[in-house]
């Protein structure tokens, strides 16, 4: 850890133009943290910005390779109104320093013999073209990537992967489908391709539809879960916000203090809910993301009270737990008050 928390400060390299719609910003990770920034291809970074003085915390996926890159590159398309895509689309430059946590996740290359067959949509291309990348360089499994986008000037990656393509055209079949010529992707025709591929390990990643449609294709195909891996690209926080669950407190709930942005906030806890649960149902933007724990982007620092996690995927290692940073989309209060500190993102 670092003093100033879980981020750590990074210069931009430069800023490369993908699309109309995204942009990838590749980051210079100097020599002391080469160890700290360490990943696995499919893994993402969770980043710290300001967005019209609101503190945001936003995963990116790196669309590099730690087996054929040696620079850190995440890709973000522009989502309509959204925030911090936008701002890293309009305003992020080389040269700037960007407040980013270290590599987590789990959607990641496993070391497995089957075939590999990869659904991505939109900008669910990242994680999965480092993955690509990665079971290309180090192993000999057979790669199908069906990769859907609303039109051809959309395509994130295009002269990439028709590269990786030529390299490798015995081992990576890439099907490109673009709703403005084939429609969009429906159940029958991603059964069928699950069909054909039968016995290999099936990655998705996309808008929420589409991974819809290929969840419900891998079901009634019979695939079993340990061959089915999934990265939601989702802002939860906003749902969060807008539809805090409504809880009766009780007197002998625990009240925790939340200090979050500069303030100090007093939040009761209710009995089974989480830190973050209780400060969003207070009204706070406690920053969150996969609400799985595996993200990380909601972790904070215990520094009274005790704070047990429901369960850590990933998102904490040993040393920061054993530091008392804990994951708070996880996290009960067990005893008494406390306090909690979120780390500042800006
Ligand atoms: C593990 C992980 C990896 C990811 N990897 C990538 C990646 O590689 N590339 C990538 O591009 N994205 C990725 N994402 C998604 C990314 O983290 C952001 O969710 C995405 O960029 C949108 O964030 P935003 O701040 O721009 O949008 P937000 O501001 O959060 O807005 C999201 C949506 O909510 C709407 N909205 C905004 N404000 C309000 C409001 N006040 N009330 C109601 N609705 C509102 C917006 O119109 C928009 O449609 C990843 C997400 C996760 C969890």
């Amino acid at each position: 850890m670092n003093e100033q928390g879980p981020y750590f400060d990074l210069v931009v390299e430069r800023i490369v133009e993908e699309t109309p719609d995204s942009k990838s910003v590749v980051l210079r990770v100097p020599d002391e943290l080469k160890e700290t920034f360490r990943y696995r291809a499919g893994q993402f970074l969770t980043f710290g910005v300001t967005v019209d003085e609101h503190p945001l915390v936003r995963c990116y996926s790196l669309a590099s390779s730690p087996d054929t890159d040696v620079e850190h590159k995440v890709t973000i398309k522009r989502v309509d109104e959204g925030r911090a895509s936008n701002y890293f689309n309009d305003h992020v430059l080389a040269g700037q320093t960007l407040r980013v946590m270290k590599p987590a996740g789990i959607f990641c290359l496993q070391a497995h013999e089957a075939p590999l067959v990869l659904f991505a949509g939109g900008s669910g291309i990242t994680p999965v073209i480092s993955i690509i990348k990665s079971a290309l360089a180090t192993t000999s499994r057979k790669v199908t990537l069906v990769y859907a986008n609303r039109d051809e000037a959309s395509v994130i990656f295009k002269r990439e992967l028709d590269a990786l393509s030529s390299a490798h055209p015995e081992q990576l079949d890439i099907q490109y489908r673009l709703d403005s010529v084939d429609g969009f992707l429906d159940a029958g025709t991603a059964g069928a391709l699950i069909a054909e591929a039968s016995g290999a390990d099936f990655y998705v990643c996309g808008p929420g539809a589409y991974m819809d449609v290929i969840e419900e294709a891998l079901a009634a195909n019979g695939v079993a879960s340990e061959s089915i891996f999934i990265e939601r690209f989702v802002s939860p926080e906003l749902e969060a916000l807008d539809h805090p669950e409504p809880r009766a407190e009780t007197s002998g709930d625990p009240v925790v203090t939340i200090y979050l942005d500069g303030n100090e906030t007093e939040v009761t806890v209710g009995e089974g809910e989480t830190v973050l649960e209780a400060c969003h149902r207070a009204g706070l933007d406690a920053p969150c993301a996969c609400l799985e724990g595996y993200c990380g982007a909601c972790m904070a620092l215990v520094k009274g009270g005790q704070v047990e996690m429901k369960r850590n995927d990933g998102g904490l290692d040993a040393s920061q737990e054993a530091e008392g940073w804990v994951l708070t989309c996880q996290g009960l209060v067990r005893a008494g008050g406390g306090r909690v500190e979120y780390p500042d993102a800006n």
